[in-house]
């Protein structure tokens, strides 16, 4: 393997421990900040990250509160909890977790949430925040990416990336974040003609597809810096009947013969996810009592 592994898992212990330093600061000065997790339904994976969030809420010295709704939950009695959350000073973060029962709109859900307390980054404020260069609220997973390549390349200004993805949640706001820190940005989708073609520009490839190990080896310029925020769980017979494995949308060993750095599934993308949204209910917390939020964690 030619390519550096960018540790995700290591970087977002540094993350934390600068939230932690920040909620302290914070602390001393009267503000406890506060995260409210909704889950609705028991959706098994949503169960472990509300979980992971509720533990590393409370290390970071943070207040964590959660709210467990049945999965037959009604929009109106979401929308109505929202609206209490949005009124509560002990609350500073709200994160509703997705994916949502059918008969509930999740885009109503987001609308309805302060922008201001939407620390997922989701709401149509924070998005147009963020495009027009105002102060906003980030989506956690392509915060988490652009932390990561900050740290490893320092100034990425002129380098050319290629986002893989057009999600509201990953792809748009991660080609708004590259845009903003001066990349040349292409952002392709499943409609992209000539893929391999478009992704052998890119210095700094972003793949978010939902495909598992979709970007080949040959497709990679030699030395680009690769993020692979895809999570993917495939069938791992070699490991026992009805095994399963994680693997990215990026197939890593052949691309790291080539790149010049990437990050591994697990412990690349997916930690720095958590940290971010901890770092974005610091932010939110700051801003909520006219402070500052230390730079290196927002924008
Ligand atoms: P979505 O399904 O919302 O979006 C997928 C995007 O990929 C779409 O824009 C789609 O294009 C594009 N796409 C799909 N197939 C192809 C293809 N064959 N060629 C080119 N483009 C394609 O996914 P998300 O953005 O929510 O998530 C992407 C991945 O990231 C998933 O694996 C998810 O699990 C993972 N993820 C990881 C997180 C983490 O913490 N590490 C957090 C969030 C997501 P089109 O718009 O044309 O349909």
């Amino acid at each position: 393997m030619a390519a550096t592994l960018i540790d995700g898992k290591a970087y977002a212990v540094r993350v934390r421990a600068r939230v932690a330093e920040g909620v302290a600061a914070l602390v001393a000065q009267g503000v406890t900040p506060g995260l409210a997790v909704v889950l609705v339904g028991d959706d098994p994976a949503s169960q472990v990250y509300v979980r992971n969030k509720g533990l590393q809420t409370a290390e970071a010295g943070m207040q964590g509160f959660t709210h467990r709704l049945p999965e037959t939950t009604t929009q109106a009695a979401l929308l109505a909890l929202v609206a209490r959350l949005n009124e509560d000073p002990s609350v500073h973060g709200i994160l509703v977790q997705l994916p949502l029962p059918a008969q509930i709109d999740a885009d109503a859900v987001i609308a309805a949430i302060d922008p201001g307390k939407d620390v997922d980054g989701f709401h149509p404020v924070n998005a147009g925040r963020l495009a027009v260069g105002q102060a906003a609220l980030v989506p956690c997973t392509p915060l988490g990416c652009l932390m990561l390549l900050r740290d490893h390349l320092g100034d990425l200004a002129g380098q050319n990336a290629v986002v893989l993805g057009r999600s509201n949640i990953v792809g748009k706001p991660m080609a708004q974040l590259l845009l903003r820190d001066s990349c040349t940005v292409t952002i392709a989708h499943s409609r992209t003609r000539d893929l391999p073609g478009v992704v052998r520009c890119a210095d700094i490839v972003v793949a978010a597809v939902g495909r598992p190990e979709m970007v080949r080896g040959d497709w990679i310029r030699p030395g680009a810096t690769v993020i692979d925020v895809g999570i993917n769980r495939i069938p791992a017979p070699e490991r026992g009947a009805g095994k399963t494995r994680l693997v990215g949308d990026v197939a890593t060993a052949e691309a790291a013969q080539v790149a010049g750095a990437i990050t591994p599934v697990p412990g690349g993308v997916g930690p720095m996810t958590i940290a971010c949204l901890l770092a974005n209910t610091l932010t939110a917390a700051a801003r909520a009592h006219g402070l500052q939020a230390p730079a290196d964690l927002t924008l």
